[in-house]
């Protein structure tokens, strides 16, 4: 290896807001590297992903009512705004 043009690649401890923690090497500065999300804590691994699309349904149900109920409660004749995301 050709001295004086490779970055300092050493042994970080990689520290994730779920709390896990585990080492890896990197060329970042200082020894540790903080994560928010972790092959312990990420829904992809963890398998754990029931209910987030029943969350979005429900959400959008709940918007949809809230829209009819506001389109009902509005005057006869009178043009009801358009939704917007
Ligand atoms: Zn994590």
């Amino acid at each position: 290896m050709k001295a004086g043009i490779h970055p300092d690649y050493h042994e970080v401890t990689v520290v994730c807001a779920c709390g896990h923690t585990f080492k890896t090497r990197s060329t970042i500065k200082g020894t540790q590297m903080r994560v928010e999300l972790c092959s312990n804590c990420h829904p992809f691994f963890t398998g754990k992903t029931a209910g987030r699309v029943e969350r979005f349904q429900r959400k959008y149900a709940q918007a949809a009512a809230a829209q009819a109920a506001g389109k009902a409660a509005a005057k006869p004749g009178a043009k009801a705004a358009p939704a917007k995301k």
